[in-house]
């Protein structure tokens, strides 16, 4: 007879057998990036080639859809419904990545060859998100196999292709099939457990929201001995206008920007005790931010302010003159705690209160908006309960991710739960060189995905 374990123990098999490795090797082969123009067809045979065909000898009905918005990739979709009256899970996944970025990898390493060193496997793709959906649907496989090809649940898929270019058109294509796409809850992966060692199950993201801050004082720079002293010089306006926002410390100025009623409590239970690593490439530094939060408190449950880049005169060449501008891009990470309709007439009020009316604000406005589910759900509360008797261990529950996901548009236009199970780390490289996807944590989520599509099979 069949069993929860014997599956489980069955999937781990054909992880520790290579299985689910030589799978990965194939596609992380696919050179399927969307930031490089000349891929279209490597982004389409993922889903036509790869993607496709296994699934529908699991059972799928498989449709491939162009993006409603030109210019973009194809959106998959895919369905198995075994019976209407069964609870219906949809889940999603991406199929492109970021560009390669071939020269700059480490030697011996290829953005498009699956490497194995050190308990990580290497390659484009292998974290961000290709490793995360493939490990799902291999664990569904395995459900499938041992439950003699019944789930005892409907499953819907959708797997895009311009992730990595924001997801443009998914709103669109959602809101379009919002009926076909309709379902009970979503479980998906993508995006870093809390620290490697730790399962997490996250509730939503949190979002962007975008704006330049631009001093422009004159059309042209001016000699910096004639004018220097008694003209203004635009770059120390500007970094005085950033030092009014947050303080030396990163501490946010602008306390509208904030959670409007502070950090909710069950936002700040479920973070009691979550505990964030530093990594090699980027410290947690306890004097940063928000005064008396903890680390998961910053990341997780309120806003960031962050300058992605800045700029006056010409740094690779400078000239002997009064610079005519600077600008900054400036970006806020926020929760759904905060009211993102009101950061830029709230960033103007305290720029002119501070004495900066000279300093413009523009191109504002939100890139990905926040969402959550309330960590107490009871989707939520049966996937904690599920994988910790799949892994024998607690589970970490945070609100949200700190970064972002389109988990905003499954809430607005099918109105699911949400419950993200990410299988990476924060230190994955997976927008950089060196991107991997760590063994141990993979391992865990293949058991924890056949666990939870087994029980999904139960619960009927
Ligand atoms: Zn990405």
């Amino acid at each position: 007879m069949t069993t929860r374990e014997g599956t489980i123990a069955q999937a781990l098999g054909f992880f520790d057998n290579g299985g689910f490795r030589d799978r990965l090797a194939a596609l992380v082969a696919v050179r399927s990036t969307s930031q490089d123009p000349g891929h279209e067809a490597d982004v389409r045979a993922y889903l036509e080639d790869h993607i496709r065909p296994w699934i529908k000898r699991m059972g799928f009905t498989v449709a491939v859809h162009t993006n409603p918005r030109p210019e973009f990739g194809p959106i998959l979709t895919a369905e198995r419904i075994e019976d209407p009256t069964l609870p219906t899970v949809l889940t999603y996944g991406h199929g492109d990545t970021v560009r390669g970025l071939e020269d700059q990898w480490e030697p011996g390493l290829n953005p498009w060859a699956l490497t194995e060193i050190d308990g990580r496997w290497y390659g484009r793709g292998s974290a961000d998100n290709k490793g995360q959906h493939v490990l799902n649907l291999s664990a569904l496989e395995h459900v499938l196999e041992a439950r003699g090809g019944k789930l005892g649940f409907n499953i819907k898929l959708v797997l895009e292709t311009s992730e990595e270019r924001g997801s443009t058109g998914l709103r669109e294509f959602v809101a379009a099939n919002a009926e076909a796409l309709k379902a009970d809850v979503l479980i998906a992966s993508d995006g870093p457990r809390v620290a490697p060692g730790t399962p997490t199950i996250s509730t939503g993201t949190r979002g962007t929201f975008h704006f330049d801050l631009v001093v422009d004082t004159r059309p042209g720079g001016v000699h910096s001995g004639n004018w220097g002293g008694m003209t203004t010089d635009p770059a120390i306006v500007l970094t005085h206008a950033i030092a009014a926002i947050a303080d030396r410390h990163g501490k946010i100025l602008v306390r509208d920007w904030l959670p409007r009623n502070g950090m909710p409590a069950e936002v700040r239970a479920a973070l009691a005790g979550c505990e964030l690593q530093s990594e090699a490439s980027a410290t947690i530094d306890p004097e940063w931010g928000e005064p008396g939060f903890t680390a998961a408190e910053k990341v997780y449950g309120w806003t960031s302010f962050i300058v992605l880049s800045m700029l006056s005169g010409r740094p690779e060449n400078p000239v002997n003159a009064v610079a005519p501008n600077a600008v900054a891009h400036c970006q806020i990470r926020y929760t759904v705690d905060s009211d993102a309709t009101r950061f830029e007439s709230a960033l103007r009020a305290h720029l002119d209160a501070h004495g900066f009316p000279e300093v413009q604000i523009r191109n504002a406005g939100i890139r990905m908006p926040a969402s959550r589910t309330s960590p107490s759900d009871p989707w939520v509360r049966w996937a904690v309960e599920s994988m910790e008797r799949s892994l024998g261990r607690s589970i970490q529950v945070i609100p949200n991710s700190g970064g972002g996901l389109p988990g905003d548009v499954f809430v607005d236009h099918l109105h699911v739960p949400l419950v993200w199970i990410p299988h990476s780390y924060n230190g994955c490289k997976q927008h950089g060189p060196n991107e991997h996807f760590l063994i141990a944590p993979a391992r865990e989520g293949m058991a924890a995905f056949t666990g939870l599509w087994w029980d999904l099979g139960e619960k009927a």
